[in-house]
């Protein structure tokens, strides 16, 4: 087999479109030996774009790989990049007509309107998976450093695989908070590990923050065995801080107005160390003043200017606390 036969496009899921055209939603497979098979999944909202990055990246890797050392592709992978077509087209985050947000549509099912449809074929597709890593990209309103996500219910299974991802946050929610039509949950609940990395911010690409996945993601394939133990990958460079609900504290507009940011996002904080200002745009005076309730990192940080009273504008995680 040559390394063009082992690289393939394939439509995983279409719908006839009520004109002429039909949608069709695709993946590339990168096809090795029997080992396991790994996934990654981004798009599923349409105004994150980071993960279409990640993937890029690793195709051009697994391309150059099958190229010269096909023999070190033990196992398969599959690259889902823009699981939701329509919303990618149109700058949407949900799936546009449906007013959907795909991610609240697991695990979906076959009989069900479009989106449901959708989340079951993705499902269908991913299941068994030894590793599905579902790239978000924050949304337009915030920055997020490199983080998992980790639902505490799964933690056991989870961390060990999340330490290899080369990230600066694994952040462990517990299982009240945790949202259970998204698909990493509907994976998880089924056997198939999933891990949902956040980073960056929505509508933009952060490329070094891609670069540092991409060296996590083969480095977490290596370990699965679906590359080769003598395949040569970029140096793991990161080591994750451990965040939990006892120590990220969430800092919330106390007035609405325009937020203008006075710290670097990603710096390390002191408590009362003032972070940014809420201004009006009418009159020459400050609305409030936004400080560090502890000393911390300072991981989310707020991207859009405008706020309402509540609106979320940072997130500080503390230095105590916390499980190490
Ligand atoms: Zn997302």
């Amino acid at each position: 087999m040559s390394h063009v036969d082992s690289i393939r496009t394939e439509t995983f899921f279409t719908i006839e479109m009520p004109f002429r055209e039909r949608m069709e939603t695709r993946r590339t497979r990168f096809v090795g030996g029997g080992g396991p098979r790994a996934a990654v999944v981004a798009g599923i909202h349409g105004d994150e774009l980071e993960g279409l990055y990640v993937c890029h990246l690793l195709a051009s890797w697994l391309e150059e790989l099958l190229r010269t050392t096909p023999a070190a592709l033990l196992g398969s992978v599959e690259l889902y990049p823009a699981v939701n077509t329509l919303g990618l087209d149109t700058l949407t985050r949900g799936l546009p007509v449906f007013d959907t947000d795909l991610n609240r549509a697991f695990p979906g099912s076959t009989a069900g309107p479009l989106p449901d449809r959708l989340a079951a074929a993705l499902m269908e597709a991913l299941a068994g998976a030894a590793l599905v890593v579902d790239i978000h990209a924050s949304n337009i309103y915030l920055r997020e450093i490199p983080q998992v996500r980790i639902n505490q219910d799964f933690d056991d299974k989870l961390v060990p695989l999340a330490r290899h991802l080369n990230l600066d946050l694994i952040w462990l929610h517990g299982a009240a908070t945790v949202l259970e039509t998204t698909v990493a949950h509907s994976l998880n609940s089924c056997g198939t590990p999933c891990l949902v990395v956040e980073m960056g911010v929505g509508m933009r690409i952060t490329p070094e923050y891609c670069e540092q996945l991409v060296t996590g993601i083969l480095t977490a394939w290596k370990e699965l065995g679906i590359l080769a133990s003598e395949v040569v990958i970029p140096q793991v460079s990161h080591t994750p801080l451990i965040a939990d609900d006892s120590n990220v504290h969430f800092l919330n507009a106390q007035t609405s107005g325009l937020f203008i940011p006075s710290a670097s996002h990603w710096t390390d904080v002191r408590r009362g160390e003032l972070l940014g200002t809420i201004v009006s745009p009418f009159r020459g005076d400050i609305l409030s003043d936004v400080r560090s309730p502890v000393d911390g990192i300072l991981f989310t940080l707020r991207e859009y200017p405008l706020v309402y009273e509540g609106s979320l504008m940072a997130r500080v995680m503390a230095r105590t606390g916390g499980r190490a």
